[in-house]
């Protein structure tokens, strides 16, 4: 009876994992994502390999990215993590960098993000992704598939992140800065 009970367990938690295996393999196939935007990626195909192979020259991997606005290019970017030594210097990350500082940070926000197409050589990492989601950029078009293991270790972290954040329970601390920043700032107005 015991021995049947164990069998059904160990029967369940294999059937368990089959169903996450089959979800996350179809989940990769990513089908979903062709995006026939054929015209914008005709136009910007060369400067994307004449920019990823600038990228190639620094030793850095040669990806490279364009953010279009209303089909005007207003920033491109190159992968630069080994020649600036930054662990933010991704060719998409690049890309947004360049435009948010020639627009400047109020212009930027005021144009309608969702003209704004992002198209890479790379499929954009969780922390590209990231800094997309949060400007709202959420057209975007990859030449290259992530590989299934980057996609894995993505989602992984981002579900462990998630079970392990916590909050210190102590909200007023953040609420304190700000009224001492204000206090400060008033303070400094006063003196002028
Ligand atoms: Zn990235």
């Amino acid at each position: 009876m015991k021995s049947l009970k164990i069998q059904r367990n160990l029967f369940l938690i294999l059937f368990l994992l089959a169903t996450l295996a089959v979800i996350l393999m179809l989940s990769s196939a990513r089908w979903y994502y062709v995006y026939p935007e054929a015209e914008v990626n005709k136009v910007y195909r060369d400067s994307l390999v004449k920019l990823a192979i600038g990228a190639g020259q620094h030793r850095d991997m040669p990806f490279s990215a364009v953010l279009l606005y209303r089909d005007s290019m207003i920033g491109h970017g190159i992968n630069t993590v080994i020649r600036d030594s930054s662990f933010t210097g991704h060719a998409e990350i690049n890309a947004l960098q360049m435009a948010f500082k020639s627009y400047g940070p109020q212009a930027f926000s005021k144009l309608n993000h969702d003209e704004m197409l992002m198209l890479t050589t790379y499929e954009p990492c969780a922390m590209c992704k990231g800094a997309l989601c949060f400007y709202g950029i959420t057209r975007v078009v990859f030449y290259k598939p992530k590989a299934f293991v980057h996609w894995k270790r993505d989602h992984v972290n981002e579900l462990k992140y998630d079970l392990r954040i916590r909050s210190s329970g102590q909200a007023d601390l953040q609420d304190s800065i700000i009224g001492l920043f204000q206090e400060k700032l008033g303070i400094a107005a006063q003196s002028e």
